[in-house]
C-alpha cells in the first residue's frame, strides 16, 4: 500500500499486537518493532524465568471486546480457549476452602497463556499484507518532529520514516521517555513494597495415568494472609497444571534463607500447598524462581500532536491485584479507534483521546492498588464469609 500512512507500534507484546492488527484493518502500512527475538521460536520452553511475565493471565470482558474489536472470529477462538473462572476460593490456614462467587448471573473471567495469546495475535498480524514484523530492533530515539524514529539492530542502527508512533512498550517505555522531551507529561511512578514470585502447581496423576487438576479450575484460589498472599489459576492446556503467584513484602523473602526456612513458611501459612507440590519441588522453585516487582504509573497526555501515542502498560502500568492490565490495554486499542474513525485529523483523535481516557485509567489504576488489600486481607472478613473462622487466616 505505496500511500498509505506509517505507523510504527513499538512493542510486540499483547497490545502491541492487538494493535497491528486494528491498524491493518483500517489500511494503515504497519510495521511491529520488538526488542525481543521472535517469542513464537521460544513457546516451548516459555516459563517466568525466559520471559519474566506471568504465565498465565485473568482475561476479562473488558479484554474481549477489544480482542472482537479486530476481529470477531479471533476473540471467539481465543474465548474458546480459556478457562472460565466463576469466583474466588478462599483457603485458610487449616485448608478450609470457600468459595466466593463473582456474580449471582454467572459472569466470570477467564485464565489464558500469555503466551499463547501473544502468539495468537503476532500469527494474525504476520497474516495481513501490510503488517511487517521486526524482531531484535531496540528503539532508542524518536525525533517526533522530524518524523524519524532509530533503532539498534544486531546490524547497527536504522532510521526509519513514520506518520505515527504507537508506544505499546510496556511500564518502562523508551517511547514515553522520547515523548516527555515533546510534551509536557505528568509522570507518576510508585514501587510498591512487595515482589511476585511464581510457584508451579503440578497435575495430580491418576491411578490410571490421567492427569487431574489439583484444585477446582474454574476457581482463583487465594490464600490471604493480611499482609502476603498466594493465588493461583488454572492452566489452559494438557498439562492441568496450576500457576500460583506469591505476593509478599521483600523483607519476608529476604528472612527465608534456608530449605527449612521455606517449609516452615509454608507448613505456617499454606500447610493445604506442601502436598500439592511435594517438598523439593517447592523449595527448588521458591529459590529459582525470579521475583518480580510491581510498579504503579499514572502519566498523562498520552500523545504529541498527530505523531506519538501510548497504550498499554507504556502509558499505565498498574499493580496486577485488579487484573486489569492487559485488560486495559486491549481497551485502550478499542478506544482509539473509536476516536480514529469519528475524527478525520489524527491530532484531534489523540487529543480527543487522552482527554477522555485519562480519567478511566487513573480510577482503574487506583482500584488495582486498593484490590491487593481487599484480596490478602478485605476478603477473610466476617461480611465475606459464610462461616466465622476469620481468626484462622
Ligand atoms: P508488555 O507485555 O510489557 O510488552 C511490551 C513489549 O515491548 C515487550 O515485548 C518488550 O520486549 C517490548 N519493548 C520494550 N522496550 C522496547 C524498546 N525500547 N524497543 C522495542 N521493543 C521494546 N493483566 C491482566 O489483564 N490480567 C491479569 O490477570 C494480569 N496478571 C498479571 C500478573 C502479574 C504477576 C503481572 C506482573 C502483571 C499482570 N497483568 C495482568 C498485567 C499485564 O501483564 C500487562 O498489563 C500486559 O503485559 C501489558 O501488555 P503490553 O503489551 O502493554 O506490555
Amino acid at each position: 500500500m505505496p500511500n498509505a500512512k506509517k505507523v510504527a507500534i513499538i512493542g510486540a507484546g499483547p497490545v502491541g499486537s492487538l494493535a497491528a492488527l486494528y491498524f491493518a484493518n483500517e489500511g494503515w502500512n504497519v510495521t511491529l518493532y520488538d526488542l525481543r527475538a521472535d517469542p513464537r521460536l521460544q513457546r516451548a520452553t516459555a516459563s517466568t524465568s525466559s520471559t519474566g511475565k506471568s504465565i498465565n493471565l485473568a482475561l476479562s470482558h473488558r479484554g474481549i471486546e477489544g480482542l472482537k474489536g479486530a476481529s470477531k472470529k479471533l476473540g471467539d477462538m481465543i474465548t474458546s480457549n480459556v478457562v472460565p473462572v466463576y469466583g474466588r476460593m478462599i483457603h485458610d490456614k487449616k485448608g478450609r476452602q470457600e468459595s466466593q462467587a463473582y456474580d449471582v448471573h454467572g459472569q466470570h473471567i477467564n485464565a489464558v497463556d500469555r503466551g499463547w495469546l501473544n502468539s495468537v495475535l503476532l500469527d494474525e498480524a504476520e497474516a495481513r499484507p501490510n503488517v511487517a514484523l521486526k524482531f531484535s530492533h531496540r528503539l532508542i530515539q524518536c525525533d517526533f518532529d522530524a518524523r524519524i524514529v532509530k533503532f539498534v539492530t544486531e546490524d547497527g542502527e536504522v532510521d526509519v520514516n513514520v506518520d505515527l508512533v504507537v508506544g505499546a512498550d510496556g511500564a518502562h517505555s523508551a517511547v514515553r521517555n522520547q515523548l516527555m522531551k515533546f510534551a509536557r507529561v505528568d509522570f507518576e511512578q510508585k514501587y510498591i513494597d512487595t515482589l511476585w514470585c511464581e510457584i508451579s502447581i503440578p497435575p495430580i496423576v491418576t491411578e490410571d495415568g490421567k492427569e487431574e487438576y489439583p484444585l477446582d479450575p474454574n476457581h482463583l484460589h487465594i490464600w490471604p494472609r493480611k499482609t502476603f498472599m498466594l493465588m493461583c489459576l488454572a492452566n489452559i492446556g494438557d498439562d492441568k497444571s496450576f500457576t500460583g503467584t506469591l505476593f509478599m513484602p521483600q523483607s519476608d523473602f529476604d528472612d527465608i534463607t534456608y530449605p527449612q526456612d521455606v517449609l516452615d513458611f509454608f507448613k505456617t501459612y499454606f500447610p493445604d500447598v506442601i502436598p500439592l507440590i511435594g517438598e523439593e519441588y517447592l523449595v527448588k522453585q521458591f529459590f529459582n524462581n525470579p521475583k518480580g516487582s510491581l510498579v504503579s504509573i499514572k502519566c498523562a497526555p498520552y500523545h504529541y500532536r498527530d505523531r506519538c501515542i501510548l497504550i498499554g502498560d507504556a502509558a499505565h502500568a498498574m499493580v496486577p491485584f485488579y487484573g486489569q492490565g492487559m485488560n486495559c490495554g486491549f481497551e485502550d486499542v478499542q478506544q482509539l479507534f473509536m476516536h480514529l474513525k469519528a475524527n478525520n485529523a489524527v491530532a484531534s483523535a489523540l487529543e480527543k483521546y487522552t482527554v477522555a481516557r485519562r480519567k478511566d485509567l487513573f480510577a482503574i489504576s487506583d482500584l488495582a492498588m486498593a484490590n491487593y488489600v481487599e484480596m490478602r486481607s478485605s476478603v477473610t472478613s466476617k461480611m465475606y464469609l459464610a462461616r466465622k473462622h476469620t481468626e484462622e487466616f
